[in-house]
């Protein structure tokens, strides 16, 4: 939903049931439609792959293009795990998980962020046998859990 679209539902909820902007109906019709004006949808084929926090983009002062930037970079991201998906090839595994890499710093750049591989999201690709909600819970520090099982992670496969 546009912000234009939402103003006029909201004039019209007001024409039509006669009733005050504090009432309760109105403060939940503007919430509902806060969250879809402050999302930015990234769609990969006709589906929506993940969206954007746009009070983000405003406070960060992201531009339009490197919305857009941030957009290809989410499908491109989105592809590779589907690539990952795809193989048990434990060489090929590997390559695609360090294009991961790549572009998870090239989100932080976006974003405006350091390039800072403490809060990258290393565990979540398809085949990582790693624990998630460890590594979760460490991200942004020098710490995280690799499972000796994992075919991509695993010291002595690197
Ligand atoms: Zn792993």
């Amino acid at each position: 939903m546009t912000i234009d679209e939402f103003t006029k539902i909201f004039d019209k909820e007001i024409d039509n049931m006669k009733i005050s902007k504090s009432d309760q109906y109105l403060v939940d019709l503007l919430a509902q439609a806060k969250n879809s004006i402050y999302t930015i949808p990234v769609i990969y084929q006709g589906k929506t792959i993940t969206k954007l926090n746009s009070d983000l983009v405003h406070q960060r002062n992201i531009s339009d293009d490197n919305v857009e930037k941030l957009k290809r970079a989410h499908i491109c991201l989105y592809r590779t795990y589907e690539q990952m998906s795809e193989t048990d090839d434990i060489e090929r595994l590997k390559i695609l998980a360090k294009r991961c890499t790549k572009i998870e710093f090239i989100q932080q750049e976006l974003w405006g962020y350091p390039r800072d591989a403490t809060w990258h999201k290393w565990f979540d690709v398809p085949k990582c046998k790693c624990p998630k909600s460890d590594n979760q819970l460490r991200l942004g520090t020098k710490y995280y859990i690799v499972n000796q099982k994992c075919d991509i992670h695993a010291i002595g496969k690197e």
